[in-house]
């Protein structure tokens, strides 16, 4: 990762009033440049692809791309307005890049791209898995919820069981490439014959030919569906963490496995209440007679008020701390702490009757007011009539 980050949309090339559209424009054609597949002894392609991804994440969602419009760096940091990414939380590892590139991609690069050219083109394959954003309220990420999540994603076509064939055929053998998927070529260079290995155009590197297409998929053997998943969002989750739901993505070709639906939960940030790790913070206002004299204050946790007995003689910023008052840990274990910080308050509009109150009180303290004669001295000494 550079010391020195560079601004999301310098990294795409593009600037502030980019639209969505050329927002995925500019991140596909970037991605496929610097995609370490195409770079393998380019170390800095690798760190660029990452950077590429980075900025496309946050610009490419609502919610992050106006954080980020709003305070950088810092707005879309797992660490502003709640705790640290934890698993899976912000930015992508290079271990789920291929699955990344699935969802992106679908099958235009012929699910070879990213995990290197297959040597069957039959053999049973994963799924790409999907991604979806989610977003909560602060309490809702503090009591977990039940949510939904609608997505398109890709089945086996249930009219030929994702062969592509209409029923009561089946694909063929691709005659051209003997079910291969792959052709020689010879070409004549200045350099001498030389034989190069391409996808075979017949069958498009699918080793198979389909004489009479499925009419509900056109061949394809795969169908777009519309789905709604349910999911338990546990309490505790925090804002940029990702939750995995095996099995959910893309239907597997071949008898491949589904992808996994991968739910990247961003929380709302709390008016109240702000996260680190699993600790809370909160300022809590106190009026200077309630410092002065002490008071039983009542203050918000996410369970509700709670009674707490303000020592006469609070400082102002004196910090507070609430055991076991904080956000659920996400893996159970336990819960944080609630930090509370003790903001005085000073009124701005009192009546006769305060003013006249607070004058006796300063009075009894020995201090003057300096508005007793209706006049203040200016910084020269001079006196000068009160508004
Ligand atoms: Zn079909
Ligand atoms: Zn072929």
């Amino acid at each position: 990762m550079p010391d020195q980050k560079r601004d999301y949309y310098e990294v795409l090339g593009l600037n502030k009033s980019a639209s969505d559209e050329e927002i995925k424009k500019a991140y596909r054609k970037l991605a496929k440049k610097y995609h370490p597949d195409m770079n393998p002894d380019d170390k800095s392609a690798e760190a660029k692809f990452k950077e590429v991804n980075e900025a496309y994440e946050v610009l490419s969602d609502h919610d992050k791309k106006a954080r980020y419009d709003q305070f950088g760096f810092a707005g879309v940091d797992p660490n502003f307005g709640a705790g640290a990414g934890g698993p899976g939380g912000f930015g992508f590892d290079m271990g789920d890049l291929g699955d990344i590139f699935g969802s992106f991609f679908g099958g235009g690069f012929g699910g070879g791209f990213g995990g290197g050219r297959r040597a069957d083109p039959n053999a049973p394959q994963k799924g790409a898995s999907l991604r979806a954003g989610l977003t909560v309220t602060f309490m809702e990420s503090m009591t977990g919820c039940d949510k939904e999540i609608s997505l398109n994603r890709a089945e086996n076509c249930p009219d030929c069981g994702g062969s592509g064939a209409a029923p009561g055929t089946s694909p063929e053998i691709c005659p051209d490439c003997r079910g291969a998927g792959q052709v020689r070529v010879q070409r004549q260079t200045i350099m001498g014959s030389v034989t190069t290995v391409g996808e075979c155009p017949r069958c498009r590197g699918r080793g198979r030919i389909v004489r009479t297409p499925c009419k509900s998929c056109g061949g394809n053997g795969q169908v777009t569906r519309h789905r709604t998943i349910k999911l338990h969002i546990p309490a505790g989750i925090d804002n940029g963490q990702t939750i995995p739901i095996r099995g959910q993505g893309n239907n597997g070709t071949n008898g491949g496995p589904s992808g996994d639906l991968l739910v990247v939960v961003s929380v709302r940030p709390d008016a109240r209440f702000r996260r680190e790790g699993d600790d809370l913070y909160l300022e809590q206002p106190v009026s200077f007679p309630q410092a002065a004299l002490g008071a039983e204050l009542q203050i918000d946790t996410i369970d509700g008020k709670v009674k707490y007995n303000l020592p006469a003689g609070t400082q102002p910023d004196t910090v507070v701390r609430l055991r076991g008052k904080g956000a659920p840990n996400v893996n159970g274990y336990g819960r944080g702490d609630q930090y509370v910080t003790v903001r005085l308050e000073v009124p701005r509009n009192l009546t006769a009757d305060q003013r006249e109150a607070l004058r006796a009180y300063a009075g009894a303290m020995g201090e003057g007011t300096g508005e007793d004669s209706g006049f203040v001295r200016d910084f020269f000494g001079k006196k000068k009539k009160k508004k």
